[in-house]
Parts: C-alpha cells; structure tokens; sequence
C-alpha cells in the first residue's frame, strides 16, 4: 500500500487547520487508488478522503484514522457517439480522474471552445469532491453538465458507474453528502463543443448568462450569450474581487468559500422576515409524504401540509442584519469573518480549529437570536462541531 509519512491537514487544506493524522495514504492511478482503498477498508478503522482540501476544516487533533489523498490526474475525451447519453449533435464528453483540480479543467475546456462550465471558473478543489456538494456559481452547478461518475461503494467494495440522476444533485449537496459512502473516482462530463457555431457565427460563444450579477458585470442581459473565455475572466474578476480565488498572498481567501449555505425555508415563514431580505422562489416541491418542516429547515413544525412553497434566504444579509460586518473576530482570535464577504470565514494566520468554530458558533447564535434561523454550515468538519 503506498502509505506516505503524515503531514498536518493544515498544510493541505485551503483554511490551514487541522493536526497531523495517524495515517495517510496517496495512489497515482485509479487502479492503485481501488486497491488501496479496498486495504484500508479491510482494516475497519476510520478514514476519511481529502483531495483539495477547500472544503474540509479539520480539526486541531489531526484525525485518528487514515486519510486516503486523491491526487489521481487525467482527462480523457469519450466517444461520444457510442453513448445514449450524448444527447445533441456537438456534444463532447469527457471522462476526468478525481484529483484532476478543478479549474485547471475548466481553463483547458474553455481554451478548447468547449461551452458548459466557464461560470465554474475559480472554484478551487478536485473533480471527484465537484459532485458531492455539487459546485455552483454565477448561475451554473455540475448538475447541469455531469453525466456519471465512477463510484467504488464502501458497502459492497464494487466499482459502478452511476449516472447523474440516480446521486440527488440538488443545492450544495448530493447523495454522496447525505450518506453514499464511497470514493468518486471520475466523473464524465457533457460540453457543447462551439466549432461548427463559431465558423457561421464568428465567435466562440458560452451558455447563457442565467446570474443577474455576472450580466451586470458583462454589460449584458440574463439570457445572453457572451465569449467563452470572457465569461472566464469576467468570474474570475468577480469572484477575486470577493476573495474567492485562492491568493497565497491575502488570508481572505484562507477559508472554505462560503462557510454557511443559503437557508431554505418556508414562503410562510419567510413572509414574517425583513422584506429587505434577498429571497429566490423555488420550484413547489410536492412531498410524497407530509414531512415536519422543523426536521428540514429548523423553521417550526407546520402540520398538514402536503405542497410547500420553498424560499432560499441570503445567507450574507442574515450575517450582516444579525450585526456581524466584514472583517470582524473574537477578542484574540486569529479566525476572522473576510474582509470582501461576510459569508466566508477566514483564518488570518495561525488560527487554531477550534477558533474558526468559535467563531462560527457566534455567527450561528446571533442569526438564530436575531431572525430564528438555524444557519448549516457547507464545508465539511472533521473532528470539529460547531
Ligand atoms: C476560496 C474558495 C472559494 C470557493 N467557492 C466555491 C463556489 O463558488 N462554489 C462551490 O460550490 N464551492 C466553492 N468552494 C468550496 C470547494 O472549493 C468545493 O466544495 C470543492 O468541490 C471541494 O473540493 P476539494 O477537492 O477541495 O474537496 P475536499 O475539501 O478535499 O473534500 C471535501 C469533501 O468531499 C469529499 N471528497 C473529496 N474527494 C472525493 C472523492 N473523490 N470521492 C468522494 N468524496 C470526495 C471529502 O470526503 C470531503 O467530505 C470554495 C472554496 C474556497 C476555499
């Protein structure tokens, strides 16, 4: 097994937190990184995955079990006339190893003229970990472009390919985060190659702009199409601006990205909020049973109810209304909220673990205290509770 020498999580983790585990294991190929997984496995002690690091926190104790790296690269383009899931003609797919990071992929398929994930520019971490919160921004998320994943299920030591709609894609989170325990060791992708278009049109054009705020910065309406690799450079302008981007050299973005989600709720509950509350409408989901919304959204049991109309909330303005600006800390603390958003919490350097959850137990205290709202967190804790 290719056990290597353990090194702290804070070295590998974009919030630098986290102690030195028992154990760590790293394999070149998909292959090894089966077998490897299938040894650490037998051995019925703990594990856990890490690839990018970008959105695990980690706690100061270091992790007692063995912590299996995903650095597996590659990118290979499918035949994509041999597949059903090719659905349209200019269609690309691709079948991308796990550790593959994640912009790295999106700067070659741009550079290729192949449209589908140029408003994913800058999310940092890996291919595989892409699914399991199911990355999104500026009005696009995987789901729109995923196909399948390879999968190695930790319950039955099998390799399977499992198409899009069988892993729950929804916002930030997927069956892999509820529970499916296994490696995702590629994940297949469906582009739409622009060469046939842009030799009648004359330009290489991306997908539509669904997000208000990146049309605004385009000069465009939502809807519009513009240059693939200006909508690169345009998201990556943005999201710098909001420390988004990882920079060795501002401690902004020495964090997880956002630390907490937007809250769903109730359209009822979200009636008794500030109408200066950003809210986004959702699609009316019908039950197939009637489920206490306290369970879901900590918002109060609402009896009898068989359609809920669903609000996703501003988890920023919440912060912000809640008294918490930018750049604020706890007397002493080296854990600070970003100085450009007050969605991510940062480390300013050598912030301990425990300190960046302080500090995300005051921004969950004043939330609740203020509006009664029970904000999750979206990185994932190890060894950590909030
Ligand atoms: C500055 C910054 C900006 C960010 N912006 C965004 C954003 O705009 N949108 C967004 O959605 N996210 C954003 N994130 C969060 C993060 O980049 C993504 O969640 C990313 O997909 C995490 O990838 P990773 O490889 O770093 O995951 P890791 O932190 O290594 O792992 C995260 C989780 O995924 C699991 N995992 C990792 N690899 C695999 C695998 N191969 N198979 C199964 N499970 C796996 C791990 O077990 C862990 O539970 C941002 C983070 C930072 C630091």
């Amino acid at each position: 097994m290719p056990m290597i020498e353990p090194v702290a999580l804070s070295t590998l983790t974009t919030f630098r937190v986290g102690g030195v585990p028992a154990a760590m294991v790293a394999s070149q190929t998909e292959q090894e990184l089966v077998d490897e997984a299938l040894v650490v496995w037998s051995l019925d002690e703990d594990w856990m995955l890490l690839a990018g690091g970008s959105n695990t926190v980690a706690g100061d104790e270091g992790f007692e079990g063995t912590v299996i790296r995903i650095v597996t690269r590659g990118i290979e383009r499918l035949d994509a006339t041999q597949t059903a899931d090719a659905s349209a003609p200019d269609t690309v797919l691709l079948r991308v190893q796990a550790g593959e990071p994640w912009d790295e992929l999106v700067a070659y398929t741009v550079a290729q003229g192949w449209a589908g994930i140029e408003a994913l520019s800058g999310i940092p971490g890996s291919c595989g970990a892409a699914p399991v919160q199911n990355i999104g921004a500026y009005g696009q998320e995987l789901a729109d472009s995923l196909v399948a994943i390879s999968f190695l299920d930790y319950e039955t030591g099998e390799v399977v390919r499992l198409t899009a709609d069988a892993l729950g894609l929804d916002y930030r989170t997927s069956a892999l985060k509820r529970g499916l325990r296994g490696i995702v060791l590629a994940i297949e992708l469906e582009l739409h190659d622009t060469e046939r278009e842009a030799s009648v049109v004359g330009a290489v054009l991306g997908q539509p702009i669904h997000y208000g705020q990146l049309a605004g910065a385009l000069g465009v309406q939502v809807g519009d199409r513009v240059a693939l690799s200006t909508v690169r450079e345009t998201v990556l302008a943005l999201r710098a601006a909001k420390g988004m981007v990882l920079d060795a050299a501002d401690s902004d973005t020495w964090s997880a990205g956002s630390f907490f989600t937007n809250p769903i709720v109730s359209e009822n509950f979200a009636r008794s909020l500030p109408t200066a509350l950003p809210r986004w409408p959702l699609a009316v989901e019908v039950p197939d049973r009637v489920i206490p919304l306290d369970d879901y959204f900590g918002v109060g049991p609402v009896p009898g109810i068989d359609q809920v109309q669903l609000v996703k909330l501003s988890a920023a303005w919440l912060i912000e209304n809640a008294g918490i600006r930018r750049g604020f800390s706890l007397p002493g603390s080296q854990a600070a909220v970003s100085s450009k958003h007050t969605l991510a919490l940062t480390n300013r350097g050598g912030a301990s673990a425990e300190q960046i959850a302080e500090l995300a137990r005051y921004v969950l205290g004043r939330v609740q205290a203020d509006f009664g709202i029970n904000l999750q967190p979206e990185p994932v804790l190890v060894g950590l509770t909030l």
